[in-house]
C-alpha cells in the first residue's frame, strides 16, 4: 500500500529538485509601503526598481485618502460574491468608469485578472470555436483557455505570419467563431503587440480580438488608456481583460471589458465572478480615486515615460546591453544565467533591488535584468541606480 508518509516524501524531494536546479523562490520582506525606496530584511532604502507600480499609485496619498473614506463610508467587507449581497454603488460606478476609460461598452469586476482571464473564455466560447494564443501568453490566459472546450492554436511570439497561418487552420479545422488573445505588453521584454497588425489580420479572417493589459492599463499611449491607444486602435478591440493590482493602485482586483452582451453574458456564467466574493470597498473607492487622477491630466504616464527614457538612455551610455523597446520594463541583457545573479546580488548591496530572470522564465543563455520604471521615481533615485549599475557592472566585467 502507497502511505499518505510517502506522499510527504515526495513533496519533500520536489522541494529538493526545485533547490537543486536553482530555481527556488523566495520571498523577502519587505516593512515600508511600496515606494521608490523600501526597507527590506538588513537594508533600508533601497531603490526599488522592480515593481508593477508604474504610476506611484500604490502609496500614492489621495488614493490612500480615498482608500480609507470608501472603508469608513462602506464597510471593510460585503461577505458575498457580487449577486447575492456584493454589489454596491461604487462597484457599478468603477465598471462605468473603466469602460469610458478603456473605451469599451461595459465592465465586469473580479478578485484578480487571474480570475477574469481564468472565467472568460469557457463561459464564451465551446467545442466549435477556437481561440488563437500567442506562445507568450500570461499562465492565466493559457490557464483559461484550457479550461474551454474550444480548440487550441498557438502562434509564434508576436509573429504575424504564422499568426495568419494559425488563423487558417483554425478556418480548415471548421472551427465557427475564432477569437485572438494577446497579451498587450509581454512582462519579459516589455514587448508591446503588433495590435493595429493583429486588427487587421482579424478583420480579413472575421476572428475576435481580445488583449490582456495588465501591463498597459493607466500609462501606455497618449493618455494612458493602454497598448489599443498606443497602438491607433482604441476602440476597435473585442475584449480587454486587465489588473486593479499594478499601476491602477497595486492593491488588487481585475476586470473584463467588453460589449454590453458579452459583459452581461459573463455576470451570468463566469465562475470566478458566481463563486468568488466581490471586491473590497476601499479599493473600489481607491480605484475610482486613480481615474479620477489619470483623466484629469496625464502628469503620471509622462513622468513615467521621462523616467523610464532617462534610465533606459543611462543604462546605454554605460555600454549595458539593453533590448530596445518604448515600455518602462528595461531588459538589461546579461545572458549569463549566474552573472544575472551576480549582477542583481551585487547591486542589493549597493542598494538597488532588481530582480535577474533566467532559463526557464526565459529562453537558455537569455538571462536578464529586468529593471521597471515607476513615476515615483525622482531624477536623484534613478542617477543613484545608474552609478551602482557603473560599479557592479564594472566589477563583474559586464561592461568595461
Ligand atoms: C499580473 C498579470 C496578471 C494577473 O493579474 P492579477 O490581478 O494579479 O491576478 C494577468 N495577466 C498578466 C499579463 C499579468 O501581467
Amino acid at each position: 500500500m502507497v502511505t499518505a508518509e510517502s506522499f510527504y516524501s515526495k513533496v519533500r524531494s520536489e522541494l529538493e529538485g526545485i533547490r537543486d536546479a536553482g530555481l527556488y523562490k523566495s520571498e523577502r520582506i519587505i516593512t515600508t509601503p511600496q515606494g521608490s525606496r523600501i526597507n527590506t530584511s538588513g537594508r533600508d532604502g533601497v531603490i526599488n526598481l522592480c515593481a508593477n507600480n508604474y504610476l506611484g499609485l500604490s502609496s500614492h496619498p489621495k488614493v490612500l485618502l480615498a482608500a480609507s473614506q470608501a472603508l469608513s463610508d462602506r464597510g471593510f467587507g460585503l461577505s458575498s460574491v457580487r449577486f447575492i449581497c456584493g454589489t454596491q454603488d461604487a462597484h457599478k460606478e468603477l465598471e462605468r468608469r473603466l469602460s469610458i476609460f478603456l473605451g469599451m461598452e461595459d465592465t465586469i469586476l473580479y478578485g484578480s485578472a487571474f480570475d477574469a482571464n481564468g472565467g472568460l473564455f469557457e463561459t464564451l466560447l465551446g467545442a466549435e470555436d477556437a481561440v488563437i494564443s500567442d506562445e507568450l501568453n500570461h499562465a492565466s490566459i493559457i490557464d483559461g483557455v484550457r479550461l474551454s472546450k474550444a480548440k487550441r492554436f498557438r502562434y509564434r511570439h508576436n509573429d504575424m505570419a504564422d499568426l495568419r497561418a494559425q488563423l487558417e487552420a483554425a478556418n480548415a479545422a471548421g472551427a465557427r467563431f475564432k477569437l485572438v488573445f494577446t497579451d498587450g505588453v509581454f512582462s519579459m521584454d516589455g514587448t508591446i503587440a503588433q495590435l493595429d497588425k493583429i486588427r487587421g489580420i482579424c478583420d480579413e479572417f472575421g476572428a475576435l480580438l481580445g488583449i490582456d493589459e495588465c501591463h498597459a492599463s493607466g500609462f501606455l499611449g497618449k493618455t494612458g488608456r493602454g497598448s489599443h491607444e498606443f497602438r491607433g486602435v482604441f476602440g476597435q478591440i473585442d475584449i480587454i481583460t486587465g489588473t486593479l493590482g499594478k499601476a491602477l493602485g497595486g492593491a488588487s482586483g481585475g476586470f473584463t471589458s467588453a460589449k454590453k452582451e458579452v459583459v452581461e453574458l459573463l455576470r451570468q456564467r463566469s465562475r470566478p465572478y458566481l463563486f468568488s466574493n466581490t471586491v473590497a470597498p476601499s479599493i473600489v473607492g481607491a480605484s475610482l480615486e486613480v481615474l479620477d487622477i489619470l483623466e484629469s491630466d496625464t502628469s503620471l504616464r509622462d513622468k513615467l515615460e521621462a523616467n523610464a527614457k532617462f534610465f533606459r538612455r543611462g543604462l546605454e551610455k554605460l555600454s549595458f546591453d539593453v533590448k530596445p523597446g518604448d515600455h518602462p520594463i528595461v531588459p538589461v541583457m546579461v545572458y549569463d544565467a549566474r552573472k544575472a545573479q551576480e549582477l542583481s546580488a551585487r547591486l542589493l548591496d549597493l542598494g538597488v533591488y532588481v530582480i535577474g530572470f533566467f532559463y526557464p522564465v526565459v529562453p537558455k543563455g537569455q538571462a536578464r535584468i529586468r529593471v521597471q520604471l515607476s513615476a515615483a521615481h525622482s531624477e536623484q533615485d534613478l542617477s543613484e541606480a545608474l552609478s551602482a549599475f557603473e560599479t557592479a557592472g564594472k566589477e563583474l566585467e559586464i561592461i568595461q
